[in-house]
């Protein structure tokens, strides 16, 4: 899913890398992804208990909602945002973009 930089509007040209969205936008959109917690499309996708990123299965309770392109980076709450993603892999995810994650596995491979 390509991100529409210009859409978001926070990206500068010149500086592309971390502008925080406004605070906001992300608690605008964290209400939202509130709501979305109690739907049955939320719950189903934690019934799947399969990560997002690593593909593993986890229990429930190891399970949390992340945003593929965060909040903090001009993300938004629509479900095409959302996945299931397991504690470990949202703890090494962070703040980061799909791109960037790509980026980081693409540098550690060539040192290992
Ligand atoms: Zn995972």
């Amino acid at each position: 899913m390509p991100l529409n930089r210009a859409k978001t509007g926070i990206y500068s040209q010149d500086m592309d890398f971390f502008v925080s969205a406004p605070a906001e936008h992300i608690k605008k959109q964290r209400n939202i992804a509130r709501e979305l917690r109690a739907t049955q499309w939320w719950k189903q996708k934690l019934g799947a208990g399969i990560c997002y990123y690593c593909e593993k299965r986890a229990p429930k309770d190891e399970l949390t909602m992340d945003h593929v392109v965060p909040l903090a980076r001009g993300g938004f709450s629509t479900k095409s945002n959302i996945v299931v993603c397991c504690k470990s892999c949202n703890t090494q995810k962070k703040y980061y973009t799909p791109a960037e994650l790509e980026l980081q596995k693409l540098s550690s491979r060539e040192t290992e």
